[in-house]
């Protein structure tokens, strides 16, 4: 029997005003527990934001009773088929914003935000020769799988995106920019941003990667490799018509999809890597990482001292190696 349809993951969000985040967060936790999700959910005062598993039955119940609540009536729900849970716990946790930029560039998206463009308007835009297409991304999220040309800035949080956009304003200017991200939250702030900067042609994909994949028209043409997720499928597809690999393995360049974290938990780095790389390297990002006391991978795998020094014998290291 086929199961893979028994779950489904609710990625949405909404900028709406919430009068008092800590008290909803709570009330939340408690409706998500009762529903029996799984998930992670922000809330501020400037709105929700989350990604939350579930059956069916349980997410359609969730679905009806946000949309019951006016604040929320118009909010989007992006719905995947899943064959389990995607979270093992449930959190909803009070910020102070859903996404961050520079503190003293905080954006309402009420008030100025980009163009909104449906999937098959950005699949059109994307390409035309006095476009540019960059990704608002982080840097790893990038490496995984991106609109085919699409820039990428050299960041690992949001917050540093202004500044890597002021000192890259030469590959912007004068182009019409078109920007996008995984569900759409993060560009209804920075394309809002750019405006404000003065870019006088900004859009954003509407409902981001994951909707322009589920687009019947597009079926996610122009995407190359995965979407990276912020859940325990790490990745999801988006172009239905070709696949092609653009993520490669951290140790030998190879095309690789599959991310795994540093086994050295003060790093927990996040690396492509084969599974035959992961145990050649113990799962460690540096020599540092693998030689950790803490190694998880070692600890996994019951390494014995003769058999971590074997390891590092192969690699050309060796266990008093200075760093
Ligand atoms: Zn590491």
């Amino acid at each position: 029997m086929n199961n893979t349809t028994d779950y489904q993951v609710l990625l949405y969000y909404n900028y709406v005003h919430i009068d008092d985040p800590e008290e909803f967060a709570a009330e939340h936790l408690q409706f998500c527990k009762d529903l029996e999700l799984k998930g992670r959910v922000l809330v501020a005062e400037e709105g929700i934001n989350g990604t939350v598993s579930g059956t069916i039955e349980q997410t359609e119940k969730y679905m009806e009773a946000m949309h019951n609540d006016p604040r929320f009536a118009e909010m989007l729900f992006k719905i995947d088929k899943h064959d389990g849970h995607a979270f093992k716990k449930m959190h909803v946790r009070p910020r102070p914003e859903l996404v961050t930029l520079r503190l003293e560039d905080d954006i309402d998206p009420h008030e100025t935000t980009g163009n909104y463009l449906t999937p098959k308007e950005f699949f059109e835009a994307m390409q035309d020769e006095d476009t540019i297409v960059l990704d608002a991304r982080n840097d790893y999220e990038y490496d995984l799988g991106h609109f085919r040309g699409a820039i990428r800035p050299d960041i690992e949080t949001f917050r540093e995106l202004p500044d890597w956009v002021e000192e890259n304003k030469h590959l912007i200017e004068g182009k019409r920019v078109l920007t996008y991200c995984t569900g759409g939250i993060r560009c209804e702030k920075f394309s809002g941003w750019l405006v404000k900067e003065g870019f006088e042609e900004v859009g954003q994909l509407h409902g981001g990667i994951v909707t322009y994949g589920k687009d019947p028209e597009v079926q996610g043409e122009l995407w190359d490799g995965q979407c990276y997720v912020f859940d325990e499928r790490i990745s999801v597809p988006v172009n239905r018509k070709e696949h092609v690999i653009v993520g490669v393995d951290y140790f030998d360049g190879q095309p690789c999809e599959r991310y795994v974290n540093c086994a050295n938990p003060e790093c927990n780095k996040q690396i492509l890597c084969s599974e035959e790389n992961e145990h050649k390297y113990m799962r460690g990002c540096t020599h540092e990482c693998r030689v950790s006391p803490r190694n998880m991978y070692v600890k996994e795998h019951d390494l014995s001292q003769e058999e971590i020094q074997h390891r590092l014998e192969l690699l050309g290291e060796n266990l008093k190696q200075e760093a």
